[in-house]
């Protein structure tokens, strides 16, 4: 049985205008220990999916069609009280800005041994051992002393660190980490990626890794759902999709990643932006943007399976023809 299973998910807003639909059609499965990359640019439905997941959708917001299921249970049906056992238990989610878990006034070694205490029924100073534990594995520098200070007094990367041991304090078998990296250095980002892969194979634990950049799912995933407009729109696993994207959108997602040793050169950008959701076009929501679009993309598009991939592209399968004939004509 899959870890987690998402089906035909369906999100709506409803807005004075009328309902729209920030996701449609999500269909995925996560089997423990598997990591999957959510991209796409902002708008395109990354972190509502992340939240729909973990049903904390808020007003005007809901989930209006599909289900969510986790080790075969629905999540969708759950009384608040079983919902809050999973989440934090067994589901962790973390967040770009660490300021958003972390509270203020209260030192790191508090925070930590409060979530303990109400997920657990353990003496405190057994939770402070777990929670020394927990910034232990995050290689917190002087862990002991940094349970007695205040999110203040510490940089953004250590922040971060102590957001993913809280993350973990439960043994999670899920984290859905939600553009975690963003608000850091370059050299920062890189250290507490390679710190979540460590901890997620370490550990058996599935992550959903949410963010617009693909150098990074590129990094720690081995599946990639590439989001727009509220759909996915290609998916597979994620070296093919890197090293051989076939929907106009991901190869122009790739083509805007920088190139190391390419200098002097500027940066392809897809035209245009994404459509907000009240102005998604008919058939395939990308066409405005598509240099490939004809007549054809006026209706949705269906996936398409291209190797180990499916593509939600008209031309996919011109598109694959045109390539072979070209490696054709160069082994010829
Ligand atoms: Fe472009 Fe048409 Fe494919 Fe959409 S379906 S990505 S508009 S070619």
């Amino acid at each position: 049985m899959a870890l987690l299973e998402v089906k035909n998910l369906e999100v709506s807003f409803g807005l004075r205008s009328g309902a729209v639909k920030a996701l449609r059609d999500i269909n995925f499965t996560l089997e423990r220990g598997e990591r999957i990359g959510v991209v796409g640019e902002s708008g395109a439905g990354k972190s509502v999916l992340g939240f729909s997941i973990l049903n904390l959708i808020s007003q005007p917001g809901r989930i209006t069609g599909g289900d969510v299921r986790f080790e075969g249970k629905s999540l969708q049906n759950l009384e608040d009280k079983d919902m809050r056992t999973i989440r934090g238990n067994r589901i962790a989610m973390i967040f770009q800005d660490p300021m958003m878990t972390l509270n203020p006034v209260l030192t790191i070694g508090d925070q930590m041994v409060e979530c303990l205490l109400a997920h657990r029924e353990i003496s405190k100073s057994a939770a402070r051992k777990i929670a020394l534990q927990k910034l232990m594995q995050v290689q917190i520098p002087s862990p002991e002393k940094r349970l007695d200070q205040y999110p203040h007094e510490l940089s953004g990367g250590m922040r971060q660190r102590i957001v993913i041991a809280i993350g973990l304090l439960m043994d999670p078998d899920l984290i859905i980490a939600d553009e975690p990296t963003t608000a850091l250095d370059v050299t920062i980002q890189a250290e507490i990626m390679e710190l979540m892969l460590e901890l997620c194979e370490r550990n058996n634990v599935a992550l959903i890794l949410i963010t617009h950049d693909l150098g990074v799912v590129s990094q720690v995933t081995q599946r990639t759902m590439v989001m727009y407009a509220g759909r996915v729109i290609e998916q597979g696993p994620t070296k093919e999709i890197i090293n051989d994207a076939q929907h106009p959108y991901t190869q122009g997602l790739i083509n805007a990643l920088p190139q190391m040793g390419v200098r002097g050169e500027r940066l392809q950008q897809i035209r245009g932006s994404m459509p907000t959701l009240q102005a998604i076009p008919k058939g395939c929501a990308f066409s405005n943007r598509c240099d490939y679009a004809t007549e054809r993309c006026r209706v949705i598009p269906e996936f398409t399976r291209s190797g180990g991939c499916l593509v939600a592209c008209h031309m996919v399968e011109e598109m694959v023809a045109q390539s072979e004939n070209k490696a054709q004509e160069g082994g010829a």
